[in-house]
């Protein structure tokens, strides 16, 4: 089934715990069409209600994969963001000052000085340490 021509129907997949000094401050849930597999996340901190900006399912690109953007230079929940990362290009970030950055991405990495990223596919029901 081509996922754009899918009329989505998520289940809950799983969820990856961020953790600052292992303790968890956040997560991403994690849902999956069970038709074509294409996979949804949400953002949640902890003990802020939902902030999802969309209506339903968050929406990605077909290029695009779920990452975890961190700022190594921030603490709490500032630190990290839910992110689409494109497999090259660029992925929009608002800083803490509200600047809106544009950092650099290639093969669905960040990579840029003071930043860094990965994959939710790759920790799904597991812990990352930020
Ligand atoms: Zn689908």
């Amino acid at each position: 089934m081509d996922e754009e021509s899918c009329r989505h129907q998520p289940v809950y997949f799983g969820v990856v715990n961020i953790n600052i000094d292992e303790r968890t401050i956040g997560s991403v849930d994690v849902w999956r069409c069970g038709v074509c597999k294409k996979r949804f996340c949400e953002e949640k901190q902890l003990g802020i209600e939902s902030i999802a900006d969309t209506v339903g399912m968050p929406r990605i690109d077909p290029g695009e994969k779920w990452g975890v953007l961190v700022s190594k230079m921030q603490k709490g929940k500032d630190r990290w963001s839910l992110v689409r990362l494109p497999r090259d290009g660029h992925v929009e970030h608002e800083r803490i000052d509200e600047k809106v950055v544009h950092l650099p991405v290639r093969n669905y990495k960040v990579g840029e000085d003071g930043y860094w990223s990965f994959l939710v596919d790759d920790h799904v029901n597991r812990a990352v340490e930020v």
